[in-house]
């Protein structure tokens, strides 16, 4: 079952996008040449305690029992998502991609986002704008009384008329008292199927796209998400909520 958020609820989950949207802030204003993701995951732990929230992925459980260390997704260049900060450091022209989650009063928000590392190449620039833009086509669709799978068609079109290809293996969710809660929300598919849209629903709707095949694997740290093919990909996030109208973007300033 979907849940649909009491207005209290919704208000809450207001305060923890906000909360996730300053640590984007203070995150991307030090993505630099030189520093590690360990770095920026220290600076998105200390926005989310001293705001009073929680990070929502630490300590997550994952595939083979393994345990998710960090308060940030660190993926660069052919890393999809669910990388693990560490001391590796960035160097001029990769792209970065940022996934952060946080719990306020029991309720959660959670966005991605893309960065160049300075001077990136065309290409990759394409891509982050690409993943952006089809995360904006499909909330068009996002809206009382349609069809889940028309914000997920809207998406792979848009990608895929690019030359594109969406992940198939990870996939968006519904979001608010559990980091991830009904339904899935695959990035792809056919319009006019799936549970209708209501207004008080929550989502995460976040692309992750790839230049080339769409095939993804995992490390062996049982975490990072790699694409097959070696090639870059992009990740673009946020939560909103369904209403009459266009949705709310919950995870922003
Ligand atoms: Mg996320
Ligand atoms: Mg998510």
């Amino acid at each position: 079952m979907i849940s649909i958020k009491s207005s209290k609820e919704i208000e809450l989950m207001r305060k923890a996008g906000k909360i996730v949207a300053l640590a984007h802030q203070q995150v991307s204003q030090a993505i630099r040449p030189g520093i590690s993701t360990a770095e920026l995951d220290a600076i998105a732990e200390k926005v989310i305690k001293n705001n009073g929230a929680i990070p929502s992925f630490k300590g997550k459980e994952g595939i083979k029992g393994s345990i998710f260390p960090a308060t940030i997704c660190a993926s660069i260049n052919n890393e999809v998502v669910h990388g693990i900060p560490d001391a590796r450091v960035l160097r001029e022209g990769d792209i970065i991609s940022i996934d952060i989650g946080a719990c306020m009063d029991g309720y959660h928000g959670d966005s991605a986002k893309t960065h160049p590392v300075e001077k990136i190449s065309e290409e990759a620039r394409i891509l982050i704008e690409v993943t952006r833009q089809s995360f904006y086509e499909g909330i068009k669709y996002a809206k009382n009384n349609n069809r889940l799978s028309d914000i997920s068609n809207a998406i792979q079109v848009f990608v895929e008329t690019h030359g594109y290809s969406v992940v198939r293996d990870f996939v968006g969710h519904g979001i608010g008292k559990e980091l991830q809660e009904e339904p899935q929300i695959p990035n792809f598919g056919k319009p006019g199927y799936g549970p209708r849209l209501a207004s008080g629903m929550t989502l995460a709707i976040e692309p992750m796209v790839n230049i080339g095949d769409f095939r993804v694997r995992i490390l062996p740290n049982n975490w990072t998400v790699v694409t097959a093919d070696g090639s870059l990909s992009a990740h673009y996030e946020h939560t909103i909520l369904i209403t009459e109208e266009q949705p709310e973007i919950l995870t922003k300033l």
